[in-house]
């Protein structure tokens, strides 16, 4: 009985999600899957799609060779390891210094949600409320990010949340090259292990760092590759809070996302 009052409340608050979701975008076609649950998106093969070209940019580099196949959504070794790995990693994180963003954080910011979703949200790096909770997007920025993701017919931890750098740049602004390069080691390795099979770039940051801007601009909205796995850079849900007009293009985006995860194209 309460499990069924868990799952009727979980699914009106998906439901809620959505509509608030799409009357910001406009009607622009309600989501056919109402609740693609990850164990049973993980059983749709994905279909090769080359990758869209990509110049060279800060961060970016070659997809590495990985244990498993690219965007086949089978992750390297049993889950149980792979969170263990992904804890062990978040320790090292808790105590680097490697750049000078350790000087002015509170707490580091690893991650949040599901290490098992085909899923993976990447975003610049964590903001005021991120820094004092050390979690990823829970500012208002998080807050619209987990109203996308309802809409997309997901809970906000079945999916896996992580940003380019893990301390607050001060005063927010964009990590710089040496400081996404410093983290990048830890994000490779991170995606490595949660082997999604769609990552969404939250951002022209973010993006970069995947080496998915090219050099002539328009990189939202084009499918690319990084470290195996098939990205859609779209843009970051702070940049929507300001600039609402853009909320429909970034719809578009993730019904792309979608479609994916569901083995089309
Ligand atoms: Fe270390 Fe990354 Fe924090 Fe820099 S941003 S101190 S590399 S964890």
């Amino acid at each position: 009985m309460t499990r069924a009052l868990d799952e009727r409340t979980e699914l009106l608050r998906e439901i809620r999600a959505h509509l608030e979701w799409e009357g910001q975008v406009g009607s622009v076609g309600i989501p056919p899957v109402a609740r693609a649950t990850p164990a049973h998106l993980a059983t749709q093969p994905l279909p090769s799609t080359g990758p869209e070209p990509a110049s060279p940019a800060r961060g970016s580099e070659e997809p590495q060779a990985r244990g498993f196949e690219p965007g086949g959504g089978a992750a390297p070794g049993p889950a149980a390891d792979r969170r263990i790995r992904l804890a062990t990693i978040a320790e090292q994180v808790s105590g680097c210094t490697r750049c000078d963003l350790a000087k002015g954080r509170t707490r580091t910011v690893f991650a949040r949600g599901n290490p098992d979703s085909p899923l993976v949200f990447v975003g610049e790096g964590p903001g005021q409320e991120e820094d004092l909770q050390g979690l990823p997007f829970v500012g208002a920025a998080g807050k619209l990010l987990d109203k996308m993701i309802g809409a997309m017919g997901y809970g906000r931890e079945d999916v896996y949340i992580c940003n380019v750098v893990k301390c607050r740049p001060p005063g927010n602004r964009t990590p710089l090259p040496n400081e996404a390069g410093a983290c990048a080691p830890f994000l490779h390795e991170q995606l490595d292990l949660v082997a999604p099979r769609v990552i969404v770039a939250l951002g022209r940051c973010a993006a970069e760092n995947m080496g998915l801007v090219p050099a002539g601009g328009g990189w939202r909205g084009r499918w690319g590759r990084f470290r195996g796995v098939e990205v859609m850079p779209t843009y970051h849900p702070a940049f929507l809070l300001r600039s609402p007009e853009y909320k429909r293009p970034v719809w578009e985006d993730l019904q792309k996302v979608m479609a994916r995860l569901r083995g089309g194209a």
